[in-house]
């Protein structure tokens, strides 16, 4: 399999190319096309196994149609948002999103806690298709107003397994009522124990499972 049998748009094939990939990773064999198909998935992958790519290059695909070089922040209401554990893991999710984005006008920030939640405004108000955020920070600018999430299409939950460990499932029930019913999730674990399955079956319809 190659990354040119995906089904993914030239201008993401080449950002891969860039980054010096030449082959999908298994997981992202798997997951590419179910994710492209719109379809809800729960993803067992270790990090390590190339899981970034395989949500972020089908979720930027997804997005083209809403690609747009406005600089109207009202052209840019955030359309995917993806929840990491800690503030290290977000940062590196949005490395990778700016990597493989990098021939698109679609934008992405990251929000964590830990720092001024000041300095992260700028970002917010400019407008961004994309937002990598910890939980507890993504409420914090939730309650400050500097975002909106209404017209959420993609959930990603990254090392979920880790973020149940941490004691976000309070939070994350509480990101859930901020999203729009109708959306794609994308539950990304390292272990599948009865707590993310139990959280699989709050957050996902009718997922396609893949192990990596
Ligand atoms: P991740 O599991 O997402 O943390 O990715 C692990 C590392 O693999 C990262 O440094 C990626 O840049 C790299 N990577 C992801 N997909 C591929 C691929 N298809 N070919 C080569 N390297 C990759």
């Amino acid at each position: 399999i190659t990354f040119a049998s995906l089904d993914l748009d030239a201008k993401i094939l080449r950002a891969i190319e860039e980054a010096g990939y030449t082959t999908p990773t298994p997981i992202q064999a798997q997951a590419i096309p179910h994710v492209l198909a719109g379809r809800d998935l729960m993803a067992m992958a270790q990090t390590g196994t190339g899981k970034t790519a395989a949500f972020t290059l089908p979720l930027l695909q997804r997005l083209l149609p809403h690609a747009s070089t406005s600089v109207s922040p009202a052209r840019h209401p955030i359309r995917a948002l993806i929840l990491a554990p800690t503030r290290e893991l977000a940062i590196q999710v949005e490395e990778n999103v700016v990597t493989y984005r990098k021939h698109v006008p679609l934008r992405s920030t990251v929000v964590y806690g830990g720092v001024d939640i000041k300095t992260q405004k700028p970002a917010l108000m400019q407008g961004v298709e994309i937002l990598v955020a910890t939980p507890g920070r993504l409420l914090d600018h939730v309650e400050s107003k500097n975002l909106q999430l209404n017209q959420v299409q993609t959930l990603i939950l990254d090392e979920a397994d880790r973020m149940l460990d941490m004691g976000f499932m309070p939070d994350l029930k509480r990101i859930l009522t901020l999203l729009p019913k109708q959306r794609q999730t994308l539950l990304f674990s390292a272990t599948f124990s009865d707590e993310i399955k139990k959280l699989a079956q709050d957050f996902l319809v009718n997922p396609i499972t893949v192990e990596a």
